[in-house]
């Protein structure tokens, strides 16, 4: 039996090639997306014309109502999950703080922060050992802009990927008597289509001059850690916040 992983926003960027990596290496993968559904069809045919397990979830992870029929969705077609990697995640059009509006922060932090909270405790109501699990992985997409604040660019989006981070320090101690690891990758510049959905589509080529490996990161090198994350290899590895910015 193949364990069962629930990715977030898996149509496209780093949750696609961790869903294609993690596919390579034995999980049946549920492809979740918000719209973009010819993307994620692109991902499941991928894997299952190499032989993998795959199929594509739609929900809003800014909705709780959607989270729930996900969960229940994947529960149906592939069984309890023992990964989760919450991918899912936005950024909005660059603006200073004093430009931006309520409605854009609530966005901000529904998708970025209730969705990865509400997915992860869905995860731990079907991990935990206290719960009838076998314990499991949770990987959350954090960034390296809780350390730098998204200054003149985001820094709605900063803050919320900050409490991604205490997010991740509390649940891990919290469920790692239950089986649970948890843990964050923060990546760096990533070549995504996230920038040009932020109004900068060259920003990963525009800014490699100030990483100290003078280029931007791709979303399988991103990928390469999550499921490592995931996998036993990490067997000792909880709460980290995991830097993958080529050094920036
Ligand atoms: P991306 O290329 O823009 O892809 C975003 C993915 O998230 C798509 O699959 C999209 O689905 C999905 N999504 C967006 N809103 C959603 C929602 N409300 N519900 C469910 N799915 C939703 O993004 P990425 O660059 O791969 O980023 C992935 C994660 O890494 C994000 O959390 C991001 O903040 C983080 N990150 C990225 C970078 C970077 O430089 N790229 C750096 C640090 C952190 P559709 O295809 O249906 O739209």
């Amino acid at each position: 039996m193949n364990p069962v992983l629930l990715i977030t926003g898996a149509s496209r960027g780093i949750g696609a090639a961790t869903a294609i990596l993690a596919a390579q290496q034995g999980w049946a993968v549920a492809v979740n997306y918000a719209s973009n559904a010819q993307a994620a069809d692109r991902v499941v045919t991928r894997i299952q014309n190499a032989g993998g397990k795959a199929f594509a979830v739609q929900a809003d992870v800014g909705d709780e109502a959607q989270i729930m029929r996900m969960f229940a969705e994947v529960d149906d077609k592939l069984g309890r999950i023992s990964g989760l990697v919450n991918s899912a995640g936005v950024v909005d059009m660059t603006a200073k703080v004093d430009a931006q509006s309520w409605d854009r922060w609530e966005r901000m932090m529904r998708i970025n922060i209730l969705g990865s909270m509400a997915c992860a405790r869905e995860a731990v109501r079907r991990m935990s050992t206290l719960h009838g699990g076998t314990g499991g992985s949770i990987v959350n997409l954090s960034s390296a802009a809780t350390r730098l604040g998204g200054a003149g660019q985001y820094v709605d989006y900063a803050t919320a990927k900050g409490a991604i981070d205490a997010f991740t320090i509390g649940l891990a101690k919290e469920v790692a008597a239950e089986g649970i690891r948890v843990n964050a990758v923060r990546p760096g510049l990533i070549d995504t289509e996230i920038h040009a959905s932020g109004g900068l589509p060259n920003r990963a080529r525009d800014l490699a001059h100030l990483i100290p490996m003078q280029r931007a990161g791709t979303a399988e090198e991103v990928a390469q850690a999550i499921v490592w994350l995931l996998s036993d290899a990490s067997s000792y590895t909880t709460m980290s916040l995991m830097d993958i910015s080529g050094g920036r």
